[in-house]
């Protein structure tokens, strides 16, 4: 038998896909912002633009630019 397995992890924020698109201008997203108002998508580009502004209000911030640089 096998108890470990967890299937929903609430607190966890799923990665981003191809399928999700920045917010400014339509390019695959890598940045997923939470802000109390509700969520944003954006491309590298439009996330390090935005990041001054929106990061010191964001509830979290995730940050996979890393992944263009991986490929
Ligand atoms: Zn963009």
């Amino acid at each position: 038998m096998q108890s470990t397995e967890i299937e929903q992890e609430p607190e966890s924020i799923s990665s981003l896909t191809a399928a999700d698109r920045c917010d400014e201008c339509g390019a695959q997203a890598y940045i997923r912002v939470e802000l109390a108002t509700g969520e944003l998508l954006f491309c590298g580009h439009h996330g390090n633009e935005k990041r001054e502004a929106l990061q010191p209000i964001a509830i979290s911030w995730l940050d996979e630019t890393e992944k263009l640089l991986a490929r």
